[in-house]
């Protein structure tokens, strides 16, 4: 068997490929809970809720509360909770049906931060049964689901996040406040969906956000030269990609869906 334990936190061994960082520091749990502010009759998920650090202080809040989590050690110890009002899933939370719970839900969680693209992509494409979501990431992944254009760090993540979520950095977390410490700092985000956004087909929009970006320090003319030419957008095709705005990549997207 891989060898993938890395550190031990109340008997259980974390898990390196499950990005098991468990939080430990009770005054950022506390900080977490008031940002996340959960009433009695919300219908919540947890995504990978570990050990329960986030999972017992919202059972005190909530009549009802879901958890889905891969690691199937980790599951004996939730059940163990003994808890009336927690549900406990075992899966992959980037194949989880969530039209199979009450919506819309809010989504919480410290994300394993190997797989925190596809789980927010995940949750993008079902964003229409999602109320809000409140998670831990890298900060710097944080940083690039914010930043607006012009900055250098904006890119394919913060187009993506910002056409289909208002986005807000909370606050930062200190790898000292996990068992294993991660190398790098964390932070606390906030999306939730815009009740009306401008993108029409989201597979579409996708793949001119992906070509626009695939080479950063190429021209739009040069990158998109297989999708849509000068003469069918009013978008300026000499600039890169990170000076266009979200509203300008909706725009363009809407020109090159014209063509086809
Ligand atoms: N919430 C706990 C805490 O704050 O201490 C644990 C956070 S730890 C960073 C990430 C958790 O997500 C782990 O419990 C891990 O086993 C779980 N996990 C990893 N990949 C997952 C996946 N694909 N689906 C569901 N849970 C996953």
């Amino acid at each position: 068997m891989r060898k993938s334990y890395t550190a031990t936190t109340g008997g259980h061994k974390a898990r390196k490929r499950f990005g098991q960082n468990f939080l430990i520091d009770t005054k950022i749990i506390d900080r977490i809970i008031a940002t996340i502010a959960p009433k009695a009759e919300d219908d919540l998920l947890e995504i990978g809720p570990g050990q329960g650090a986030m999972t017992l202080p919202l059972l005190e809040k909530l009549n009802q509360l879901h958890v889905i989590e891969i690691d199937r050690d980790l599951i004996g110890l939730l059940e163990s909770f003994d808890k009336d009002n927690l549900i406990v899933h075992q899966g992959d939370a980037m194949k989880f049906d969530l039209s199979t719970l009450p919506t819309p839900i809010r989504v919480v969680g410290n994300l394993p931060y190997n797989i925190s693209s596809p789980i927010l992509f995940h949750l993008l494409e079902n964003r229409s049964l999602v109320q809000d979501m409140t998670f831990m990431l890298q900060k710097e992944v944080v940083e690039r689901m914010v930043a607006k254009h012009g900055n250098k760090i904006y890119g394919r993540l913060s187009v993506m996040m910002q056409a289909f979520f208002e986005v807000e950095l909370i606050f930062i977390v200190p790898p000292e406040s996990f068992e294993p410490a991660p190398k790098v700092d964390s932070a606390i985000v906030y999306l939730k969906p815009l009740t009306q956004s401008l993108v029409g087909d989201v597979t579409v929009f996708k793949k001119v956000v992906k070509a626009a970006f695939a080479q950063r320090r190429k021209t739009l003319r040069n990158c998109l030269k297989s999708l849509l030419t000068q003469e069918q957008t009013s978008i300026d095709l000499s600039q890169r990609a990170e000076m266009l705005s979200v509203a300008d990549f909706i725009k363009l997207t809407q020109d090159y869906e014209k063509q086809h």
